[in-house]
């Protein structure tokens, strides 16, 4: 059975044009509730760590240099089926190839600084929570 949780930052490009507001009610009026929310900058080291799984990708050097360039807001949203429903309602990596209507494609400047990321499974919707939030901090 699908999970009930998954998550997400808001990445440097867009809170740095401001629009990280717009994006928090796009994601709540599609029916995310937040359950953990916070405003962090992550350092080069913690955006290596967090994206260790791409170290082996040719822009890997580059992602932890964007994702480390300002600040981001790190969230944990509950909805059924959330990772899938909310993969669907970023859309696509690339926002040239993003649906009409999607963070991504309203958003996004390029493949790299997309404006938003999600979780692609359960399993890494958990770890990727567990990274920002301690269990406290999860409501
Ligand atoms: P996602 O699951 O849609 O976020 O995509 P991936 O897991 O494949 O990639 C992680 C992040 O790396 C993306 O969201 C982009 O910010 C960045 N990225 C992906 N592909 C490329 C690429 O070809 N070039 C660059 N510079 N960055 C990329």
């Amino acid at each position: 059975m699908a999970g009930t949780k998954t998550f997400t930052m808001i990445k440097p490009d867009a809170f740095a044009d401001g629009n990280s507001g717009a994006i928090i009610k796009m994601i709540e009026e599609a029916g995310f509730a937040i359950k953990a929310m916070k405003l962090v900058r992550l350092t080069a080291e913690n955006a290596g760590g967090f994206y260790a799984v791409h170290k082996e990708r040719p822009f890997y050097g580059d992602l932890v240099k964007y994702m480390s360039s300002g600040p981001i807001i790190a969230m944990i949203l509950e909805k059924e089926n959330a990772v899938e429903d909310f993969r669907k309602f970023i859309g696509a990596t690339n926002p040239a190839e993003a649906a009409e209507g999607t963070v991504r494609k309203l958003f996004a400047k390029s493949i790299e600084a997309n404006a938003i990321h999600g979780s692609d499974s359960d399993e890494n919707a958990a770890i990727e929570g567990s990274f920002f939030f301690s269990e406290l901090e999860k409501h």
